[in-house]
């Protein structure tokens, strides 16, 4: 069967028991989902921004694109990082094309000086990938409160925000799936 497959790529310590959960998530709709532990670990030095202390997420997701060109409909890179892309003091994540990175460290409760939480960490992971995943497939933003292609401006808005995409983005999302569905 046709479906579309996304790789994840995995330049992060993350737990399996959370990877497993964002794969649940996903398959949802139909996604067929791949991870990839890269070992490397690191984004190039040159995406680094010396003056901001943070990665230039373009040039990151420039580079990390082209160590892989594996046959799938949608990748994303999750990176412990912290990334910004010009007139924005930081980033979640960024898609460009059918290829998206997602940082971890603001998605971290350790980053505000609070207490870790595992749970929740993960919640926001399942949101911000479901969110690049979204615009890899051509969603833009919507206005919608809860939905998961609501723009977060702060971690706070990722909080409200849901995992799931809205009726009206449920649509898009099916009708762009369709296309991977064999016809009958
Ligand atoms: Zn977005
Ligand atoms: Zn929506």
């Amino acid at each position: 069967m046709n479906v579309m497959k996304v790789l994840l790529v995995i330049l992060s310590n993350i737990e399996k028991s959370i990877m497993d959960e964002l794969i649940a998530h996903l398959s949802n709709y139909g996604l067929k989902v791949d991870i990839l532990f890269d070992s490397r670990k690191y984004l190039p030095i040159s995406a680094f921004n010396w003056d901001r202390l943070q990665f230039d997420a373009e040039k990151a997701l420039n580079f990390l694109k082209n160590l892989y060109d594996f046959n799938y409909d949608s990748i994303v890179f999750i990176v412990d990082a912290d990334g910004y892309v010009n007139s924005y003091n930081f980033v979640f994540g960024l898609t460009i094309d059918k290829v998206a990175i997602v940082f971890t460290s603001r998605l971290r409760e350790e980053f505000y000086n609070r207490k870790p939480n595992p749970t929740l960490f993960m919640e926001r992971l399942i949101k911000e990938v479901t969110h690049e995943i979204g615009h890899t497939l051509g969603l833009s933003h919507c206005n919608n409160m809860g939905c998961v292609m609501n723009f977060s401006n702060t971690i706070e808005d990722v909080d409200k925000k849901e995992a799931y995409f809205c009726e009206k983005c449920k649509y898009k999302v099916n009708e762009k799936l369709a296309k991977y569905r064999p016809q009958r």
